[in-house]
């Protein structure tokens, strides 16, 4: 896995009090971590998890030395356990009845089983309930840790029976000097705001963009936004950009929406923390093109679209976003011709 052995600083608060939970005994024997990807939310369940393995914890984690450590490294500890769903598809119920079969064992090692869940969200809801008994009551020294990017999709009945907590980002200045310690400098904040302060994320996109295998898409929404309103036939390569990647693309295109919308409100310019901040001087001129009544209303109807799309994979995907294109397009002509 990349990164793994990348330090997760911000989560430390939260490996501390786990820590000394399980040294007062009050361990939970099943926990959900939620926050948004990239964050580090497995990372952390690995982290605990192979403290609660560890044959000779210290006072700061595992020992990282003994038999069980080494094992847990080389993936190849028979007491932890990783589900997780295949492509996204539901995670079914032969999947977790296996899992409580195991959990219904002895330990082969040490004292303690760790199952980790990944996405729990993605469990059918007969998998779910399959998965309630043993949330209330684990065997022996069984510890589940759930991970999902909220809560608000889990079944009440399941949520009700772990203990749960969200990842925060760090702040503007705790992220920007750590991403330094990893070799990537942060020329403009609004990237930071682009992925909402997620670490590992911005490290990935940043060091391939510093090796030039990615582009900012954010220039790429602002010149395909250029194109649509300036060129007559230009529908079609903006609304495939934005086809690809739907869901964070259709981000993007909110944000500069997002912004426009606080120039416009603000006359003032933009903070250089905003996503879109280093397109100042285009913005500046759009901004003057459009009513904050139709970027109100533009923005709606950008979140509508991203629902839908986003809900229901089935959906004709072009044409919803031609469809939202075609509107921005008219907003924006509209106000020309005033
Ligand atoms: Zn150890």
């Amino acid at each position: 896995m990349p990164q793994s052995n990348v330090p997760t600083p911000w989560l430390d608060p939260i490996f501390e009090t786990l820590k000394q939970n399980y040294q007062n005994s009050r361990f939970a024997h099943a926990l959900l971590f939620t926050g948004s990807t990239g964050l580090g939310k497995f990372k952390l369940a690995l982290r605990s998890a192979k403290y609660l393995l560890c044959d000779n914890k210290q006072s700061n984690g595992s020992c990282g030395n003994c038999h069980a450590c080494n094992l847990f490294d080389a993936q190849n500890h028979l007491d932890f356990h990783l589900l997780q769903s295949e492509n996204n598809k539901a995670i079914g119920i032969e999947q977790v009845r296996s899992l409580i079969n195991t959990l219904n064992e002895r330990p082969h090692l040490g004292d303690n089983k760790v199952v980790v869940i990944k996405d729990v969200q993605l469990l059918s809801t007969a998998a779910a309930n399959a998965l309630l008994k043993t949330l209330e009551e684990p065997q022996g020294n069984s510890y589940l840790i759930l991970l999902s990017r909220t809560h608000h999709q889990l079944m009440p009945t399941l949520y009700s029976r772990v203990q749960h907590t969200h990842l925060h980002s760090p702040n503007d200045k705790q992220l920007t000097s750590w991403l330094e310690q990893q070799g990537v400098a942060v020329t403009d904040k609004g990237v930071l705001r682009q992925f909402q302060n997620c670490p590992l994320i911005l490290l990935n996109h940043l060091k391939a963009l510093q090796k030039g295998e990615a582009t900012d898409e954010r220039r790429n929404c602002v010149e395909g936004l250029f194109t649509l309103l300036n060129q007559a036939e230009s529908l079609f390569d903006f609304s495939q950009f934005l086809g690809k990647e739907v869901e964070s693309r259709l981000q993007l295109l909110f944000f500069m929406l997002h912004d426009l919308h606080k120039l416009k409100l603000t006359g003032q310019g933009l903070n250089d923390d905003a996503v879109y901040f280093f397109a100042l001087p285009q913005l500046q001129i759009w901004s003057e093109q459009i009513t904050l009544k139709s970027l109100r209303y533009l923005n709606s109807e950008l979140l509508k679209t991203r629902a839908l799309l986003v809900e229901h994979s089935g959906l004709k995907k072009e044409l919803l976003i031609s469809a939202l294109l075609i509107k921005i397009k008219k907003e924006f002509k509209e106000q020309a011709v005033c």
